[in-house]
């Protein structure tokens, strides 16, 4: 080793497990390694907070701990750039994540909105915004959506990654002449070749009006269902009322049920409000029990356009909920992808740079026909500067590029962690993707601001993840 100084790298992180056993966790937020072990680990990094000579810590150290197990552990944090001579090391880390999330842009997900008009007025949606007179409540028709399916495909041409096209409202089946058609001119497309390779498609329902057409031409597009239930009947009908303020549940779970007899496997959408997040077990139970989907996904209320929402959720608390929630779900082998799109990355470990592909990868096409980044701007032509029928004119010379020479689409594209003063030095930097622009938007009044409700759930979601890796870990590997 050489004799020069040495320094905790910008992105080392200690984690204090606070308990008896006193653990402690080093922790690099870019890379995601990490170490495990007793103080010896808590006094080296406090060592290394500021710039110091290896030999000198050693020695410093080595009245408390053996120097063969110091010497080990120093050398393996500075072979990782765990600690490091000088800022380069860094740097070029930092550099080398940056550039792959700016690069990861290309065309590959749409939200296809039939309507915008919805059956259902959840206390929660933005469909009942205050602002909604914005929203446009037209339908799509048959040949907009046709066009926007041709344009889709070929903005996707050459996609190295999945492609994935989600039906999404307002409430997709108050069009369903247009949304079955559009299920199965995807599946033509592909066999013409104009899709390069199959689109894993979904649709995001409430299941209200859910007919047996509907379900056959599901289960012959091979469609992915995703019905929005928030819990048992009491908990559910609490927000997710019709037009007549009438509880929807009956109606929502004869949907699901008529999706489950036809061998479809629906998954749950659950949005997490004041009313249920409570009782989150019980919600839990219920999902398990009576509904045993494949899959779920909680869902974090949006803010309206107006201010906050009625259902807000102190952000600390829904993380707490949300993680407690995963883990039931976890011993019963039910996916839930809200954490486990964090749990993944660490887990693996890869880097989850955007959490919402809005910010590259996305567009949202508008039952006219009109394109943007995000759905929950619908009615708000600032943010659907495309239109389907201009792209479509002039077709062979369109691909992924051509959307982002929109300078919304530029701006959205840069708006990662990576790319975000704020998060910089953040423990949950890998995990993150940054949240929901809309949501900073709204409640900041810029899409670069931090959207509370996601870093807090990062951020607790992290440090569960450290600890909940140690409990897991062979008792021969536990201690560095
Ligand atoms: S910006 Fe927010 S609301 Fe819009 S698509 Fe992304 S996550 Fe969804
Ligand atoms: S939004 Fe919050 S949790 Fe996410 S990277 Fe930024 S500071 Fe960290």
């Amino acid at each position: 080793m050489r004799n020069s100084t040495y320094q905790n790298s910008r992105f080392l992180h200690l984690f204090d497990r606070n308990g008896q056993d006193r653990v402690f966790c080093i922790f690099h937020s870019l890379t995601q390694r990490k170490l495990y072990g007793g103080k010896i680990l808590r006094d080296i990094y406090k060592s290394f907070a500021s710039p110091s000579e290896i030999g000198a810590v050693k020695e410093e150290l080595s009245a408390a701990y053996p120097v063969a197990i110091l010497e080990r552990i120093i050398s393996d944090l500075t072979t990782h750039d765990m600690i490091t001579p000088d800022t380069q090391a860094d740097l070029n880390t930092y550099l080398n994540f940056f550039h792959t999330g700016a690069n990861l842009y290309e065309i590959r997900h749409t939200y296809f909105i039939p309507v915008s008009d919805c059956n259902l007025r959840c206390r929660y949606c933005f469909v009942e915004d205050e602002n909604k007179d914005l929203l446009p409540t037209g339908k799509m028709t048959s040949d907009t959506a046709k066009k926007a399916l041709e344009v889709f495909a070929k903005l996707t041409a050459g996609q190295r990654e999945k492609i994935s096209l989600t039906f999404y409202g307002g409430e997709p089946l108050l069009n369903k002449p247009v949304l079955c058609n559009s299920m199965r001119y995807v599946r033509e497309l592909e066999r013409d070749g104009r899709f390069e390779k199959p689109v894993e498609m979904s649709l995001l329902t409430n299941g209200v009006l859910m007919d047996d057409a509907v379900v056959s031409c599901i289960v012959e597009t091979g469609t992915m269902v995703s019905v929005s239930i928030d819990g048992p009947k009491a908990l559910h009908d609490a927000a997710r009322k019709d037009i007549a303020q009438t509880g929807s549940f009956e109606h929502a779970v004869k949907g699901f049920a008529m999706l489950r007899e036809a061998g479809v496997k629906p998954g749950v959408s659950c949005t997490l409000n004041q009313y249920n997040i409570h009782a989150i077990e019980q919600v839990v139970d219920f999902i398990i029990e009576e509904l045993q989907p494949p899959g779920m996904g909680f869902n974090i209320l949006l803010p309206t356009m107006g201010s906050g929402n009625p259902l807000d959720v102190e952000p600390e608390y829904a993380a707490a909920q949300l993680i407690r929630a995963f883990k039931r779900l976890r011993e019963k082998g039910i996916y839930e992808d809200r954490v486990m799109r964090r749990v993944l990355p660490f887990t693996e470990p890869f880097f989850h740079f955007k959490d919402c592909m809005g910010v590259g990868g996305q567009i949202v096409i508008a039952p006219d026909g009109s394109i943007g980044p995000c759905q929950a701007f619908l009615g708000n032509a600032d943010y659907f500067p495309i239109n389907v029928d201009e792209l479509h004119s002039n077709f062979a010379g369109i691909d992924s590029d051509t959307i982002y020479q929109y300078p919304l689409f530029e701006e959205w594209r840069y708006r990662f962690p990576l790319n975000m003063v704020k998060c910089a030095d953040c423990v949950a930097i890998s995990i993150c993707g940054g949240g929901c622009p809309y949501a900073s938007m709204v409640n900041h009044g810029s899409i670069w601001e931090i959207d509370e409700r996601i870093c807090h759930q990062a951020k607790a979601i992290q440090e569960w993840m450290i600890w909940d890796a140690y409990e897991n870990m062979p008792g021969e590997e536990k201690a560095a």
